[in-house]
């Protein structure tokens, strides 16, 4: 089990969870972007998003719902938010475990790329 994720959702890396359930874990990104920085990331390893077969998709709701309950207990779902999952190298994806971004508190750039 050498994925970092797989090892936070382990319980091996002390982390502060701050939403699990039996699905998905979010925690503080290591390096944040904006003053509000997530990681939502599902329990089992899949290593991207290209990796979801048809039959699991929900699981992307699933993390897009935690997400917006975690935007709502950091004060940023009023003012807004965004939430960004990067697909393989040429998507800027630099650990191969599926995870969401969710990301405010301050007014983010209209850049995508
Ligand atoms: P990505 O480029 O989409 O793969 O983003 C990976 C994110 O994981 C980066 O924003 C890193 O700062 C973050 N990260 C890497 N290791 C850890 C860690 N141990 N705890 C929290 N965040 C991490």
């Amino acid at each position: 089990m050498d994925c970092i994720f797989c090892q936070i959702a382990a319980g091996r890396v002390p982390t502060e969870i701050l939403y699990q359930d039996e699905e998905v874990i979010a925690f503080r990104d290591i390096n944040p972007q904006a003053p509000v920085h997530l990681l939502i990331i599902p329990r089992r390893h899949i290593p991207s998003l290209a990796h979801l077969s048809e039959g699991e998709s929900s699981l992307i709701g699933h993390m897009a719902s935690a997400a917006n309950r975690l935007a709502k207990s950091e004060g940023v779902s009023e003012k807004g938010y965004r939430l960004t999952v990067n697909c393989g190298e040429w998507g800027g994806q630099l650990v191969p475990h599926l995870h969401m971004h969710l990301i405010g508190g301050r007014k983010l750039s209209g850049k995508l790329g």
